[in-house]
């Protein structure tokens, strides 16, 4: 899929108010985006196939490495946390993310996110390094004028040019060499203030990622509930970072949402538990349609991982390949194995004992129990973003053929779709609409708790069924002339629109069936 692609999803989600920019009558503000009524049921839809199969259903009721059943237990924190949650977190400190400034033209940068093209033969000829943002005009512009002063070009990550080289980077959308600044920490939280005096004192942050809350209540879910670890907490919500250079519409954003698990076990088990979540996760979002070459899973080389993972078991991210990242990937969910390094810091902080006591582990002890072992449980996280997912969902569903009368239409999941179902009546007289209302508010009451069913009468059929392929609805259901006296109506389907005879007194059960609804 080329650039194209994404500003015909991107005008086709404004169209059918799946996503608007946020603010939009005052010009928008960037790195914010707001959904539609397509939108929003389409993103509590993806909300709610996690929370069944995570919270309600861990893993279909699949055993996890141990034999056992996955526990797993939610949990739902404040946004705005105690300041030291984030000393202890790292995110205040010195674990920032890196930043590089652009003296001539003032622009600011992950340095994690920056680029370089540099000579394939190794040698520059006194020739600059020139840097770019992927995804970026300066990818293109950037890389013509490398191959113009070395040939064959690679590309390298900014942070493995040595410092006393970066006098020698041309910057992203510079004139003049060496104007990029080296990186400096720099934290991406939005600080806000607590009552009414608004001083220092008083200064709070919105959090980055719900993880910390779940480390912060791990005594009081040990304490109240009577999960044992190995288990799980998991839970979502909103988290904000200030992103320096939001962009690809939702996919990187400044406010969005995280769907995360904080699985604790026993050291010893964290490399089973870290390849078993890597895998379930994977095949979760296969089974919500990225199930082509469009999705991939990335192990992370040592010198990515994160401080709190560098001797763990591992880190790797499910990747889909958006319209703007194509031929590459773009991070959907990641899943670390952030060792006991949250558990050991906030132990440390909030100076409470944080330390599990495991009466199953430990000597075995002449009557036969055991005597016990006290520890700081390992953690493995899949953190997956709400946002990014929809997104992902709505690139793999924009369909274009021009065969149809509707040249485009959105192939998503049954599962996920906002609109589960419509109903119609072939022509809005001779006791059709009556008959085929009746159906719609059948239909309503047995699935409304799935999405929304509708019932349209205007319009000509075949402008009825575009509407719906573009919403992305899987069944039309139309009462027609024949219905009153076989008692049937017929039912297309979005993805073939091929159509079939179906008895009235069938279709709740038929369609129930496509849903997996009760
Ligand atoms: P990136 O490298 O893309 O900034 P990250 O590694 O910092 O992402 P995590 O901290 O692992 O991301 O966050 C978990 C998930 O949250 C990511 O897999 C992604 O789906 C989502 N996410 C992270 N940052 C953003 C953002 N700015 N906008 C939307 N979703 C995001």
């Amino acid at each position: 899929m080329s650039i194209s692609s994404m500003d015909k999803i991107m005008a086709l989600a404004k169209r059918r108010g799946f996503i608007y920019q946020a603010s939009e009558i005052y010009g928008g503000l960037n790195g914010f985006w707001d959904y539609g009524p397509l939108g929003a049921q389409l993103k509590k839809n993806l909300r709610e196939a996690w929370w069944q199969d995570v919270v309600l259903f861990p893993c279909g009721g699949a055993p996890g490495p141990s034999g056992e059943p996955v526990r797993i237990v939610p949990l739902d924190t404040s946004i705005i946390q105690h300041p030291r949650v984030w000393e202890a977190s790292g995110h205040l400190g010195g674990f920032s993310d890196p930043m590089v400034d652009c003296r001539e033209t003032k622009a600011r940068y992950r340095s994690d996110h920056l680029m370089v093209y540099a000579p394939a033969s190794g040698d520059r000829g006194g020739k600059p390094l020139f840097c770019f943002l992927p995804d970026s005009p300066s990818e293109q512009k950037q890389k013509k004028k490398a191959e113009k002063a070395f040939g064959e070009v690679i590309t390298i990550p900014l942070g493995s040019v040595p410092r006393e080289e970066f006098a020698s980077v041309l910057g992203p959308d510079a004139e003049k060499v060496g104007s990029l600044t080296e990186p400096r920490a720099f934290n991406l939280m939005f600080k806000t203030y607590i009552g009414a005096t608004a001083t220092e004192d008083d200064v709070a942050y919105l959090r980055p990622e719900t993880a910390q809350g779940i480390f912060v209540q791990f005594k009081n879910v040990l304490d109240t509930t009577r999960v044992k670890v190995p288990f799980g907490i998991a839970q979502t919500g909103k988290a904000f970072r200030n992103e320096v250079t939001p962009r690809n519409f939702t996919f990187r954003s400044r406010e969005f949402e995280l769907m995360e698990i904080e699985f604790f076990c026993h050291a010893s088990e964290a490399a089973e538990w870290y390849r078993f979540w890597r895998d379930t996760r994977m095949a979760w979002w296969k089974s919500l349609g990225l199930a082509g070459e469009n999705l991939q899973l990335r192990e992370h080389d040592k010198d990515e991982l994160a401080h709190y993972a560098k001797d763990g078991a591992g880190t790797s991210d499910i990747e889909y390949r958006f319209p703007f990242t194509a031929p590459g990937f773009g991070e959907l969910e990641g899943i670390a194995h952030r060792a006991a390094f949250d558990l050991t810091q906030h132990q440390k902080f909030a100076r409470t004992n944080l330390e599990y006591f495991d009466a199953e582990r430990g000597e075995l002890l002449p009557n036969g129990s055991r005597k016990g072992e006290k520890y700081l449980p390992h953690v493995i996280e899949p953190a997956a973003g709400l946002d990014r997912g929809v997104l992902a969902i709505l690139c793999e569903a924009f369909t274009e053929d021009a065969s149809r009368p509707s040249p485009e239409l959105m192939k998503i999941h049954p599962r996920l779709a906002p609109i589960k179902a419509a109903v119609f009546p072939l022509v809005n007289k001779d006791g059709m609409p009556e008959l085929s209302e009746k159906l719609y508010t059948e239909l309503r009451a047995r699935f409304y708790r799935s999405g929304l069913i509708e019932h349209d009468v205007k319009q000509a059929i075949g402008k009825r069924y575009a509407r719906m392929d573009e919403a992305g609805c899987p069944y039309c259901f139309t009462v027609d002339g024949e219905t009153r006296e076989s008692q049937s109506v017929t039912v297309r389907d979005r993805d073939t629109g091929a159509q079939e005879r179906l008895a009235l007194d069938r279709v709740g059960d038929w369609l129930a069936e496509k849903l997996g609804a009760p």
